[in-house]
Parts: structure tokens; C-alpha cells; sequence
């Protein structure tokens, strides 16, 4: 049962003209392809979430995808609604925002996407916007601004989970010095695995650890290794970021936040019916049943639970 962090079908369906009930040979995510995978429920992004348009333009595609009975999904709003998904089998969607350059200053959009189910946002897709710097600016004194601190304090107190993936350095430890409650990388690997600028330095996976919450790994080519081509990265590489973070802070803190129809994977988990691959092999190389949940599914319903 395979709770997954972060993916992008939402803008792949829109790129590439497909059905998300019927199995494509492109992209990486559809209907029946999530069922194989046995994911239970996932993180569906709107991407770009740059401007008003932008999310305007997600939200009405969102909710033609989780409204279209073919399509077997339900929009979760709450913890109960993923039980709901198993009794039913359909599959759990939850709705976030890759950035937060789409909301107003005084908020009031972000209280209006929360009551349509907006439950998890990223603060930055790598750029600067009002709020927040992300990573890809090469920005390092700036941070979150005055108006980024506001923005997570409301983000708690309604329950929606802050996602720290595409943050830079500054950004990031501004979040730990304002955020109460357990915040996420969605979807970041290890940067002394891999030494790509979107993955997490150790101090700062020792402190989302500290902070009781989770880190998405993430199965892009680039993040998992700066070194091996596409085609040489097997799935001892995903391992080995695991393997870090729960060195540094322990199996509570690592989930999998795939970023699926957003990037470039390896062929060896090639789509997202491939899940059960990966599982396979961390079950065979020392992790155990009770490990396995929690990577998959447990750490993800913990901060749900103490973010909603
Ligand atoms: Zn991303």
C-alpha cells in the first residue's frame, strides 16, 4: 500500500492528450497503472503555480480528473478518506500546489483553495516569488519574507502540509525556525548520496527529523545519482538514499515521493506500476514489514494526521 508524495500527472495529461483511466505507453502514471503499483493514494501537483491563471487553469483540470466517475479516484480531504479509498478501491487524490507565487498577500486565496481541498503546498518551485526563494535562484541570503512567515503560520492553522522540496538553504532553515508542526520534503533525495542542489543536505534531513516529518524520495535520474547515466542507475541507488536518511534520523522520516510524470526516471522503475519492484528488492536487502509500512504509507497518515 504505496502512499506517493509527489507526482505531476495532472500536467502530463495535459501535455500529452491521454486518459488517465485507460493505460498509456507514455507518461508514468494512469489509472491502471497506479492499481498495479498498489498505490493507495497520491499527491496530485498543479504545476506551474506561478500566477493566478496558473492555479485557475489546475484547479478547473483537477476537478474535471477526480469528478470523472471513469476514473475511480477520491478527492482526500481528511485521514478517514484514504480507508474510504481501500473499501472501495479507488485510489486516493490530494490535491497541492508546486509553488506559492498564485497566492494573494492578505491570503485569502489560500483560505478559498483550502475549503475547495487544497491540502498540501510547495513555497517556491525553485523560483523567488512573494513569499518564498527557491533553489534554482542561486540566491543565498534571501529567504522567506516577511509575508513567507505569515504564509506558514495560516498554512498550519488550516491544514495544509508545508512542503520544503525546491527550497534554497535560507528558505528552508526560515520554515524550521517558524513551522510548529511536521513539515515535508515531498520529494528530495540525499545530497551526500547524490550532490544535486534540489536534494537535502544532513543537517537539514536531521532537521525535518526533528521536526517529526517525512522525506520523499525521489526517483529523477539527476537526484538519484549526479555520476551514473540513466540506464546504469538500478534500484540499490534509490536504496542507498533510504538507507541515508534513516541513518542520519531513522525509518520514521523517509517515504517516497516519486515525482512521476514531472522527470526523467531510471527503466528500473520505469513507471509507477512499478512500485512493487522497489518494495521487492528493500524487502530482500534488510528492511522488514514493519519498515516497509512506514516508508510506504505510515509516515505519510502521521503528519496527514497531525497536519489536517
Ligand atoms: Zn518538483
Amino acid at each position: 500500500m504505496i502512499i506517493d508524495g509527489h507526482t505531476d500527472v495532472l500536467y502530463a495529461l495535459f501535455r500529452q492528450q491521454r486518459e488517465f483511466h485507460v493505460e498509456s505507453p507514455h507518461g508514468h502514471v494512469d489509472l491502471p497503472r497506479l492499481r498495479k503499483g498498489g498505490v493507495i493514494a497520491a499527491f496530485f501537483a498543479i504545476f506551474p503555480a506561478w500566477s493566478d491563471y496558473d492555479i485557475a487553469r489546475g484547479v478547473d483540470a483537477w476537478f474535471n480528473l477526480v469528478e470523472n466517475p471513469n476514473n475511480s479516484l477520491v478527492h482526500i480531504k481528511k485521514v478517514e478518506d484514504i480507508e474510504k479509498c481501500k473499501n472501495e478501491e479507488k485510489v486516493g487524490a490530494i490535491l497541492h500546489f508546486e509553488g506559492s507565487g498564485g497566492i494573494d498577500e492578505d491570503l485569502y486565496k489560500l483560505r478559498s483553495y483550502h475549503r475547495l481541498g487544497l491540502r498540501s503546498m510547495g513555497l517556491s518551485w525553485s523560483n523567488l516569488n512573494k513569499f518564498a526563494t527557491g533553489v534554482a535562484t542561486g540566491e543565498k541570503e534571501r529567504g522567506l519574507t516577511y509575508l513567507g512567515k505569515k504564509l506558514v503560520i495560516e498554512m498550519e492553522r488550516l491544514g495544509i502540509i508545508v512542503d520544503v522540496s525546491h527550497l534554497n538553504e535560507r528558505s528552508f532553515w526560515d520554515v524550521v525556525e517558524v513551522a510548529n508542526k511536521p513539515f515535508i520534503a515531498s520529494h528530495s533525495n540525499s545530497f551526500s548520496v547524490s550532490n544535486h542542489e534540489r536534494n537535502l543536505k544532513d543537517d537539514q534531513i536531521l532537521a525535518i527529523g526533528e521536526a517529526n516529518g517525512t522525506i520523499g524520495i525521489n526517483f529523477c535520474d539527476l537526484f538519484l545519482s549526479t555520476k551514473l547515466k540513466n540506464e546504469d542507475i538500478g534500484l540499490d541507488t534509490i536504496k542507498n538514499h533510504i538507507d541515508k536518511i534513516v541513518e542520519l534520523v531513522g525509518i520514521n522520516h523517509v517515504s517516497l515521493g516519486s515525482d512521476y510524470d514531472g522527470a526523467s526516471v531510471p527503466k528500473v522503475v520505469k513507471d509507477i506500476s512499478y512500485y512493487p519492484e522497489l518494495i521487492t528488492y528493500l524487502e530482500e536487502n534488510g528492511y522488514n514489514k514493519q519498515e516497509l509500512e512506514k516508508i510506504t504509507h505510515r509516515n505519510f497518515l502521521r503528519i496527514m494526521k497531525e497536519c489536517w
